[in-house]
């Protein structure tokens, strides 16, 4: 059998994220090793017994050009779906929101999902209007399954620096997400008003005074998102500028990678592209 992508990160990477291979996470590392042959020893941290074990398999596997370009996203969904599925259907409601319903027959949880509504039953996740999410999506989804843990939101809001173990996503956030917002809607706040109201943001005048617009995204029952907007003005060197805030229970319900994730979600939503 081929190693998989998920089977060298849940298995031999460390998962700390620590960037020192010159990729930002341990997954994505992993998938550079199965898709386009990296070298594992690209990773100083992996356990000696584990490197040596692995590194023969992979380098034979690699040469023979088995599993190359194989369906990543695919494979995250299965795994991520695993680790959902050891929570007990019954406490979902309790644990993540939405409520306990029959669709087809099985048991499902209905949860509202931005602008939406999803139902979740053992073996899928679907829009209630039945259309299709995207595999990431339900990674992501099945990642909160995973971890949600409870939580009601507090409503103190915090920002991405404040969240444990966000470090090494900094620089990402304001390059993949803030600085794509800022050039789609500097001077044109109206649009940004429109676009967030296309998925479900509602204005929230007064939240900080010194920005030029709120919205706040309930994107799950235990996650909302807010996003504030200030315009800037290049004729006078300043530039506009984009903040998340999550609510300070984020870390119970989503990991870092999932955080990340959902701007980047808000972003492609509010900016246009491809669904993930
Ligand atoms: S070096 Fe890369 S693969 Fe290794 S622990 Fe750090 S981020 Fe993960």
């Amino acid at each position: 059998m081929p190693i998989t992508v998920m089977e060298l990160y849940r298995d031999v990477l460390p998962k700390t994220n620590c960037g020192d291979c010159g990729h930002p996470t341990c997954l994505a590392f992993a998938t550079l090793v199965i898709v386009e042959k990296f070298p594992l020893a690209n990773c100083p941290h992996i356990d000696e017994g584990l490197l040596t074990r692995y590194r023969d398999r992979l380098v034979e596997q690699q040469s023979g050009g088995a599993s190359v370009k194989k369906d990543v996203a695919g494979d995250a969904r299965e795994w991520a779906k695993e680790r959902g599925s050891s929570m007990r259907f019954e406490d979902l409601p309790a644990r993540i929101g939405g409520k306990l319903v029959e669709s087809d027959g099985m048991p499902a949880l209905e949860l509202p999902y931005l602008n939406d509504f999803i139902l979740i039953t053992r073996d899928t996740i679907r829009k209630k209007t039945g259309g299709e999410l995207g595999h990431y999506q339900q990674v992501f989804i099945y990642n909160h399954i995973a971890m949600g843990g409870s939580a009601l939101p507090a409503g103190k809001w915090v920002s991405l620096k404040e969240v444990p173990h966000s470090g090494p996503k900094l620089r990402s956030m304001k390059a993949h997400v803030e600085d794509h917002l800022v050039r789609r809607f500097q001077g044109k706040p109206g649009e940004l008003a429109v676009e967030a109201a296309a998925i479900g943001g509602e204005p929230m005048i007064g939240f900080d005074h010194s920005a030029d617009a709120a919205f706040l995204f309930r994107v799950m029952p235990r996650i909302p998102v807010m996003l504030l907007f200030w315009d800037g003005d290049p004729a006078d060197g300043f530039d506009a500028e984009v903040r998340f805030l999550f609510d300070e229970t984020i870390n119970r319900h989503l990991d870092i990678e999932s955080i990340m994730f959902l701007c980047e979600l808000i972003r492609e939503l509010l900016c246009g592209g491809e669904e993930k």
